[in-house]
């Protein structure tokens, strides 16, 4: 039996996303001391979804939509909250592990000791690194169709990217403008299947398969792209007008400081678990889109973050000399 005392949660969630959130919940339901680090507002991506509608059961009472992914985010956080996780605004900036306790240093200056970790940091967008990208972001190139898709009402957007995102977004832009074009660089949408028919029945989306963005170009905003499309009898390049440029090129998981605790991580970049959610540092959990998996969704995000909860409550008790029998 291994002694651990002198620490200040028992378990310490670094994310406030879907996964983050469930684990919250879970692990303070647990009667475990919860800590959760999070630098920017609860809900991580899914602040970003306007209808969240493939969560199993929000689907809206009485006629009403479902909830938002704000809305969605507010409750998980509250409910959270109400079994007694409590909330640090501060980021993670390293981790060290020393016998059986975690130090995690946050953004503010705090050391915070824990024998458990949730990763639950969640992934950032892939940008597309082409000419004109940074130089014109928030002057027509956004990453956020809800947050920007109101600025360019009418106008000509392109969408770039073949995933759900694109696929979403392109969906919801074409409430606002009749003329979106979504390129893609390969000859079918990666995105689900349902997602992908709605783009191609869309009387105000216009789909290029393989077809790239080369250069975004614009003087004080964003007024003609440069794309390269592949045909039979090799690459065509054209200059076309348009005021918007929105990118979902897909995301890279943050696992800096997994990396740096050398937990292993797959080919891609994303932290590899057991079906515990378990990395290969005894301890150390990851959940979410931070995790190697196969479908990237907030229901498979809510579910790792219980999963990692309650089998970081059975690692902790396991180090206090109470455990209970593992049947997995
Ligand atoms: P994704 O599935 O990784 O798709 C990214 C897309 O961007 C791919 O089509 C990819 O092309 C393209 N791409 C990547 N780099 C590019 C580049 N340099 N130039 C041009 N195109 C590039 O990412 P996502 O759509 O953001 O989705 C992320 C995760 O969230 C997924 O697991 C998805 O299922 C989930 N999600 C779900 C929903 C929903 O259920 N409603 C909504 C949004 C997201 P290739 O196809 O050639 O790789």
């Amino acid at each position: 039996m291994t002694m651990i005392n002198n620490y200040d949660a028992d378990l310490i969630i670094i994310g406030a996303g879907p996964a983050g959130l469930s684990a919250a919940q879970y692990g303070a339901r647990a009667s475990l001391k919860t800590l959760v680090l999070e630098e920017m507002a609860p809900g991580g991506q899914a602040l970003n979804i306007e209808t969240l509608e493939n969560y199993p059961g929000n689907t809206g009472r009485d006629g009403g939509a479902p909830r938002s992914g704000i809305e969605f985010s507010e409750d998980l956080h509250r409910q959270a909250e109400n079994f007694g996780a409590q909330f640090i605004m501060e980021g993670a900036e390293d981790i060290k592990k020393e016998g059986d306790l975690f130090f995690v240093a946050s953004s503010g200056g705090k050391t915070l000791r824990a024998p458990a970790l949730i990763l639950a940091s969640g992934a950032k967008r892939r940008t597309l690194d082409i000419p004109g990208e940074k130089q014109f972001y928030g002057r027509g190139v956004s990453y956020c169709a809800a947050c920007d898709g109101p600025f360019f009402k009418g106008k000509r957007i392109l969408v770039v990217g073949g995933g759900d995102s694109a696929c979403d977004e392109a969906r919801y832009l074409s409430r606002l403008s009749d003329k979106i074009t979504l390129i893609h660089r390969r000859e079918r949408f990666r995105a689900q299947k349902t997602l992908a028919e709605r783009v191609l029945s869309d009387p105000h989306i216009t789909v290029r398969f393989n077809t790239r963005l080369l250069e975004i170009k614009g003087e004080a905003k964003v007024t003609r792209t440069l794309i390269e499309t592949e045909g039979p009898s090799g690459p065509l390049r054209l200059e076309e007008e348009t005021e918007a440029v929105f990118i979902f090129a897909g995301a890279l998981p943050r696992t800096a400081l997994a990396a740096g605790i050398g937990a292993e991580l797959d080919e891609s970049g994303y932290v590899l678990t057991d079906q515990s959610m378990a990395s290969s540092v005894p301890g150390f959990y990851a959940a979410g889109d931070v995790r190697s998996s196969p479908f990237r969704q907030v229901v498979v995000a809510a579910s790792d973050g219980a999963i990692a909860a309650h089998c970081a409550a059975a690692y902790i008790d396991g180090l206090k000399g109470v455990t209970y029998p593992r049947t997995f």
